[in-house]
């Protein structure tokens, strides 16, 4: 059986401890591989190779090192198919969303920041004739990345390709659950030609390898994605060591139909913003309000339009949703299930897992499911549930669906759909959300801040502040 192994200091090695976890096929419910479980000493040796390529690689030239970063960027492009695959089978998620999206965006991720540092600039702030000030950003040591099973390559190399474009080094750890295409770009980083020790990936378990990151006094800066739970625990080790944190955290995103939309094309995106990647992705707009006139007419459509999707293989075409990623996983949205149906919701379509037979017969798949009838306050709207379950709430005025749609901890993302500019403006200023988008969802343009407000995180990514968040600024008064 494969045996997923450690990038530390250039070179593919197993963990100290010799020990390996158990890796799944969500699809089909079987071990497939193995993955390391690392341990602090892993930890250890990856920030002692980091510390030590520090030096050199902050002082290689911009267009060196953006030389080496779009050399990884043509080899994930080369090898689409086989990383597409590989994400696919590691997570469940359908091979065609890999192709289009995971694997298009990681190699994006590389190109975008790559280039982005060859057109940096400072600013300067003459004091007429006293002093001039300029501003001097430099690289800041080891950086330490944290990310999650949801979009394993994806949001893997969005932490990793700004770090090192800004001239840091790199410690870091993809999720347990899917370790398998970061395993395969460490394999792409040595055929690169990247310096040794410049990036290191330890693979293993959260509570281990992800502690050891937070509390590691070499790493003075944590770039982490993933639950607002274990966002809190990264924040309590490492703040009062005073490192700089971005934490991308949970959301609980609204999205927000109004009668003047443009009715087919809210109702096709909606059904792709509930369950693109089987619903697991921190962007997902989970809780749909319909202004009450079209409530019905949008209900009906959905629900008739949900019930057509088909769950099954994720090799296969056909399929619009794969597996959820692992057992503890489905099983946690089936309690969700449970529990709406508790607080008074009325199940229109899926709500149950779904057993097929053959090959298939282990895996974790769930019917996509839509609830009506909930209370906007009640736990099922609350509390991020991240599986193929969203629930439908009419609304009558403007104010009530922004009492609605801000009433949760979280404020990721929010989807509007309306053909009312001036509703537009002032319905985007209201939401408490990071990300609003207008007659469209997951667009993405890597110049924009990205990021959530309230317990959906703090320390904004995306692309000119993700080059700024891996630097330290400095002002420099020079007098004249
Ligand atoms: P987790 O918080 O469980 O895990 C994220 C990463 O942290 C994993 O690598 C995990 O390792 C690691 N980890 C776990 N415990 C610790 C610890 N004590 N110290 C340091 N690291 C630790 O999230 P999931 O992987 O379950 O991902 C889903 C969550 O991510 C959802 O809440 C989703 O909303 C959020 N997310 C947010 C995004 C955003 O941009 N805001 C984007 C995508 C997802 P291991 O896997 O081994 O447990």
């Amino acid at each position: 059986m494969e045996k997923i192994l450690n990038y530390i200091n250039g070179e593919l090695v197993a963990p100290e401890s010799g020990e390996y976890l158990d890796n799944y096929d969500p699809s089909r419910g079987t071990v497939y591989s193995q993955i390391p479980d690392s341990d602090a000493n892993d930890i250890d040796m990856a920030v002692s190779a980091a510390k030590e390529a520090f030096p050199l690689w902050s002082k290689t030239p911009r267009e060196e090192r953006s030389r080496l970063m779009l050399k990884v960027a043509e080899l994930i492009d080369e090898n689409h198919e086989m990383l597409s695959r590989a994400e696919s089978k590691d997570n469940g998620k359908p091979l065609k969303l890999a192709r289009r999206v995971d694997i298009p965006r990681a190699s994006s991720n590389f190109r975008f920041f790559a280039t982005a540092i060859l057109h940096e600039s400072t600013e300067a702030h003459r004091m007429d004739e006293t002093a001039m000030n300029y501003t001097e950003r430099t690289p800041i040591g080891v950086a330490g990345c944290i990310s999650p099973w949801n979009l394993p390559l994806y949001l893997f190399t969005w932490k990793i390709a700004p770090a090192l474009a800004a001239g840091n080094t790199v410690v870091a750890k993809p999720s347990e659950v899917t370790p398998m295409t970061a395993f395969l770009l460490s394999k792409l980083c040595i055929e690169a030609g990247l310096p040794k020790g410049v990036l290191n990936i330890v693979h293993g378990l959260g509570p281990k390898v992800g502690q050891a990151i937070s509390e590691h006094p070499d790493i003075p800066i944590i770039s982490f994605t993933g639950g607002t739970a274990t966002g809190k625990r990264i924040a309590a080790t490492a703040a009062p060591m005073f490192k700089k944190l971005s934490l991308e955290l949970g959301g609980k995103n609204p999205n927000i139909i109004f009668a003047d939309c443009d009715f087919d094309k809210a109702l096709s995106t909606s059904v792709q913003s509930s369950f693109a990647n089987q619903g697991q992705i921190c962007l997902c707009g989970s809780r749909i309000f319909i202004e009450r006139s079209i409530y019905d007419k949008f209900r009906d459509a959905f629900a008739e339009k949900v019930q057509k999707l088909k769950v099954g293989d994720p090799l296969a075409e056909s399929s619009h949703l794969g597996a959820v990623v692992s057992k503890p996983h489905m099983e946690k949205v089936l309690d969700y299930i449970d529990l709406a149906k508790k607080e008074g919701g009325v199940v229109l379509t899926g709500g149950q897992q779904i057993v097929t037979a053959g090959e298939l017969s282990k895996g974790y798949y769930l019917a996509p499911t839509v609830i009506e009838g909930l209370d906007y306050n009640c736990r099922t709207n609350q509390e991020e549930i991240f599986g193929p379950l969203v629930t439908l709430t009419p609304f009558d005025t403007e104010e009530e669906v922004l009492t609605m749609a801000n009433s949760t901890p979280y404020g990721l993302s929010a989807t509007l759909w309306t053909n009312d500019l001036n509703r537009t403006q002032r319905m985007s200023t209201s939401i408490k959300a990071g990300v609003v988008w207008v007659n469209c969802w997951l667009v993405r343009d890597l110049r924009t801040p990205f990021g959530g407000v309230k317990q959906s995180g703090v320390g904004r990514e995306g692309g000119w502040d993700a080059l700024q968040f891996f630097t330290e600024k400095k002002n420099v008064c020079i007098k004249l």
